[in-house]
């Protein structure tokens, strides 16, 4: 292994933190409070490359590699998680999904618009009673000949109400189990899709979750993507990918989150001294600092995986499952450290250890993770 970063994984890495700091801080509290969707800034990351940062150039992406990938992640998260989630459905999600199994014309009308950041991506897999258990669809699409008919509902869809582009799995034949479910694409104002209140959250507010209403739309064949049957696989092998996305999130929040608390304690005196000159807390900032940089070690590594042609099934959910343990961990300590402060919005780090939650529970909870985890330490 060699995550020898190279001169142009410094320079995207340093054009990321630029962006998060000068765009992004400016407003997050607000948007948290508000739970506003940063539409601005979100057309601004797509002018800077990072909603097709894989994407390869041809169809309007920034043709970077994995470890570009969660470089940008990591600085956009280390400010703004909701807005980084946007990014990340947006690419590991939507464009990776399209641009390795949709056809050529899929990848013409859709993949173009939505690696330029002009149109955003949704990705609906969840469902009231199919989240950890994916294989219970109960959305059906009915082959109809040239179209098929959809009819469900989905929920928890992030960039539910902002999407143009919505990536839809649905059970097409039910005594297939698994193996009957497909994946369609479905457009934004497609007669009889709906798109339900938006949640009111703990943390990531400013991303855009929705409930979504499928009823008698009409999805032209050319929409359905891979072959009959594909959908599951389809949604398995992209979430394998979007773990490290999600992954590169926690570690962001966790290393932003202790970047605040190392400042703070050099800064804020107690008992005559700055605090980091208390034991109990320097032992904090060095119990963080190497958790952090395992987490690191282990996001890399399954964005080196990917990046190598590597399986990257088992090292996304190693990544993601200890990524999201160490953010909600170490924003919970970076909470302490700033004593009462950290308890009030001003300072960041309370919306941080809320916005960590998160990332112990979608694309696969971490128990989801252990099921990824030990089944491929088992099959050997
Ligand atoms: C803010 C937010 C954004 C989201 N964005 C999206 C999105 O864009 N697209 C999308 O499709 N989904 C999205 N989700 C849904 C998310 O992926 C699911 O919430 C998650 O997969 C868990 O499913 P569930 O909520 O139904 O929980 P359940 O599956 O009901 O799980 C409840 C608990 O039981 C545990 N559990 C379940 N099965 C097992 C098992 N076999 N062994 C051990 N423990 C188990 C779980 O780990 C969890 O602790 C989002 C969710 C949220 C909250």
């Amino acid at each position: 292994m060699d995550f020898g970063l190279t001169e142009e994984h410094l320079m995207i890495r340093d054009a990321a933190r630029d962006f998060a700091r000068t765009e992004l801080l400016d407003g997050v509290i607000e948007r948290d409070e508000k739970q506003s969707f940063p539409d601005e800034l979100v057309k601004k990351m797509g002018d800077l490359g990072f909603m097709g940062i894989m994407v390869d150039p041809k169809y309007g992406g920034s043709g970077m590699d994995a470890i570009s990938y969660v470089l940008i992640m990591e600085e956009l998260s280390k400010i703004d998680a909701s807005a980084s989630v946007i990014v990340s459905v947006n690419n590991s999600l939507v464009c990776y999904g399209l641009e390795s199994y949709g056809t050529e014309e899929q990848k013409q009308k859709y993949l173009t618009k939505l690696a330029t950041g002009e149109f955003v991506g949704a990705f609906c897999l969840s469902e009231p009673e199919a989240g950890s258990d994916a294989t219970s669809q109960a959305t059906t699409a009915i082959d109809k000949g040239d179209h098929y008919v959809i009819n469900g509902t989905k929920n928890w869809i992030t960039n539910g109400g902002r999407s143009d582009v919505y990536l839809v799995i649905a059970q097409t034949d039910r005594e297939k189990g698994h193996r009957g479910i497909n994946a369609f694409i479905v457009e934004k104002g497609m007669e009889g899709f709906e798109i339900g209140p938006k949640e009111d959250k703990l943390g990531i507010r400013g991303s855009d979750t929705h409930t979504l209403q499928f009823n008698d739309v009409k999805v032209p064949k050319e929409n359905r993507i891979g072959e009959d049957g594909f959908g599951f696989k389809f949604a398995m092998k992209t979430l394998s990918g979007g773990r490290i996305g999600i992954a590169a999130q926690a570690l962001g929040i966790a290393s932003g989150a202790y970047e605040l608390a190392l400042k703070y304690s050099k800064e804020r005196k107690a008992f005559g001294t700055e605090i980091c000159n208390h034991q109990a807390i320097a032992f904090k900032l060095a119990d963080m600092f190497v958790e952090i940089e395992a987490a690191r070690h282990l996001v890399m590594k399954a964005a080196w995986d990917k990046d190598q042609g590597n399986n990257y099934d088992q090292s996304s959910a190693m990544a993601k499952l200890y990524a999201s343990k160490v953010a909600m961990e170490q924003s919970v300590e970076a909470v302490q450290i700033h004593g009462g402060n950290g308890f009030v919005k001003e300072y960041h780090v309370e919306r941080m250890m809320r916005d960590a939650k998160i990332t112990q529970i979608y694309e696969g909870t971490s128990e989801i993770q252990k099921i990824v985890i030990s089944r491929s330490l088992i099959k050997g």
